[in-house]
């Protein structure tokens, strides 16, 4: 699927240079530190944010400059956020030359978007740490104002979870709370011979269109997400078992027969849109 890529305009500084150039033998597995080994994944990651040469790109995550050195030369403003102590001060050398880009030694999880992004929207892209990928999730949805696109590289089987759609046993929490915030896209897969070390696992690209369902759904963000969690706490029981601790059983039976559904329904059979009956049904009667 690479052919299919244009070539990217590399800035002059940068040009020549390949990804293993910068593969150091220095790692730290602790920080997910799974670098691209595959120049051609690296353009696909990049290209698939689309044109984005008068947008801001946030970069979670930039390690050796795999994807950065690609945006470097394209984003009208680039600003990586990397953790590693000595991964951030040598990436922040090497663009010095670069006045779009700007590195930040920070943990993503401590970022304040308001504070770091322009107001125009912004996309965020990142191979991401797998050890936090849920947590980099909700903080990038908590803040989805700042964002229209997110590209990002998850575990294959977190990707699977997140694009599933109802009726799928991959269904759940996570697929909800995504769903809600954007579209999926779950747009290739990489093998770990494409990363270095190689991981156990393979890898896939998302990308999350941000378009956010609250309003249509008539559901207040918080607690129809709170809700959403106890109703799949265990995937194994029946809807109404996992809600009965938060709710009374004939609360509980009255909304599920005004939204039309069965008493032994699980929470991974209903649509979003059954979802939000069900919630409103019940915050009406309670
Ligand atoms: N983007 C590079 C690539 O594709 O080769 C590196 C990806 S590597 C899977 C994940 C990167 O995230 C590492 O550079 C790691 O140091 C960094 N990282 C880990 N935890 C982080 C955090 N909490 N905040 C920011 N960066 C983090």
């Amino acid at each position: 699927m690479w052919a299919c890529l244009r070539p990217l305009r590399l800035p002059k500084a940068l040009r020549n240079r390949t990804v293993s150039k910068f593969t150091s033998t220095r790692r730290t597995p602790k920080l997910g530190q799974n670098f691209l080994a595959d120049p051609a994944a690296a353009r696909a990651i990049a290209e698939s944010l689309g044109p984005v040469e008068d947008r801001t790109v946030l970069e979670i995550g930039p390690g050796e400059g795999a994807i950065t050195e690609l945006l470097a030369g394209r984003a009208k403003h680039l600003i990586a956020v990397e953790l590693d102590r000595q991964l951030a001060p040598s990436l922040r050398q090497r663009f010095a030359a670069l006045t779009n880009v700007q590195i930040v030694e920070a943990d993503i999880l401590n970022v304040d978007f308001a504070t770091l992004l322009p107001s125009a929207k912004a996309s965020a892209v990142g191979n991401l740490p797998y050890y936090i990928t849920t947590d980099i999730l909700r903080h990038l949805l908590a803040a989805h104002q700042h964002f229209d696109t997110i590209v990002i590289m998850v575990q294959r089987e977190v990707a699977e979870r997140i694009a599933a759609t109802p009726g799928h046993s991959e269904y759940g929490s996570l697929s909800a709370m995504v769903q809600l915030y954007a579209s999926v896209e779950n747009l290739f897969t990489l093998p770990p011979e494409a990363f270095s070390p190689p991981p156990k696992v393979h890898s896939s690209v998302l990308r999350l269109t941000i378009a956010p369902r609250f309003a249509e759904l008539e559901v207040q963000p918080e607690p129809f997400l709170k809700f959403i969690r106890s109703a799949f706490a265990q995937k194994r029981k029946t809807l109404r078992n996992n809600l009965k601790e938060h709710h009374q059983p004939e609360v509980l039976r009255a909304a599920l027969d005004s939204a039309g559904l069965r008493a032994d329904i699980r929470a991974e059979a209903l649509t979003l849109e059954q979802m939000a009956a069900l919630w409103r049904g019940v915050t009406t009667i309670e």
